[in-house]
């Protein structure tokens, strides 16, 4: 059976989709996915305008916008100026993924905190949610997410992979939490127990494509039409029927996202 889903992040600029970008879209189309956010920071500058122009394309394709933690130490005054540009485009809906990386550390941490700080402050301006990366740094996030007053802003805490009492401290602040293939591996019983835990009305579902395939594709490239084992995962982790997870997921992507109706 075919239910309605949206993968809320996945980065469909990527290289990995040059030879059959749009059989990839189309798979996620046969499969049920009906809408797909698309986010342009997985680099610089020209990945933000490769997704914008895919949405561009497509009525069932938004971007977000914004320089991956990863990359913070490339950004420059400029970098703002074009990035404003792109988050006043109607197919905008995000800004992100920003947020913090200490696992890999690709810019140093003082940089990305810096800019994290400055993400948040431009989505209040431009009145757009925020799409947070956190990865072994949440005690740092959560300190600047509350000094900025992240809560008015909103947004999600994409591909959660955090412990409950952190869950908790991001769903306090008014945030939610999306969850990817990672739920279906095999040691995330914890994870499951934060899928678990979470409110019914902040929980998302990702692929983070071309990265994390789930379970059984795990270590394979990952695509949009794969979401929809992660909802099938969430939908044994929390004993509720496939098509309520996928109705309760949809319409909280078009929530938080403030999707046009369909
Ligand atoms: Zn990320
Ligand atoms: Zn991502």
């Amino acid at each position: 059976m075919i239910v309605p889903l949206i993968d809320s992040h996945c980065h469909l600029d990527q290289d990995a989709f040059d030879d059959d970008r749009d059989a990839v879209i189309a798979r996620a189309r046969a499969a049920g996915v009906r809408r797909l956010i698309t986010v342009g920071a997985g680099g610089p500058l020209a990945s933000n305008r490769a997704a914008v122009a895919l949405a561009e394309r497509d009525p069932d394709i938004f971007a977000a916008v914004a320089v991956h933690p990863h990359d913070a130490s490339e950004i420059t005054a400029d970098t703002y100026t074009t990035l404003r540009a792109l988050w006043a485009h109607p197919k905008v809906v995000a800004v992100g993924e920003t947020g913090l990386d200490y696992y890999y550390r690709h810019s140093p941490p003082e940089t990305q905190r810096e800019h994290l700080r400055c993400f948040v402050r431009e989505a209040g301006r431009a009145a757009l949610p925020l799409v947070i990366h956190c990865r072994d740094a949440f005690p740092d996030l959560l300190v600047i997410l509350r000094e900025e007053d992240a809560a008015a802003i909103g947004g999600v805490i994409h591909c959660f992979s955090g412990t409950a009492a952190e869950a908790e401290a991001c769903l306090a602040l008014g945030f939610a939490l999306s969850f990817s293939g990672i739920v279906t591996f095999k040691n995330a019983g914890d994870l499951r127990d934060v899928v678990r835990a979470t409110p019914p009305d902040r929980l998302l579902i990702e692929t983070d494509a071309p990265f994390l395939a789930p379970v059984p594709h795990r270590g394979k490239r990952n695509e949009p039409a794969l979401v929809r084992d992660v909802a099938e995962e969430v939908a044994r982790a929390t004993e509720r029927p496939l098509a309520e997870v996928a109705a309760l997921t949809s319409a909280n992507a078009e929530r938080v996202f403030r999707l046009p109706r369909a």
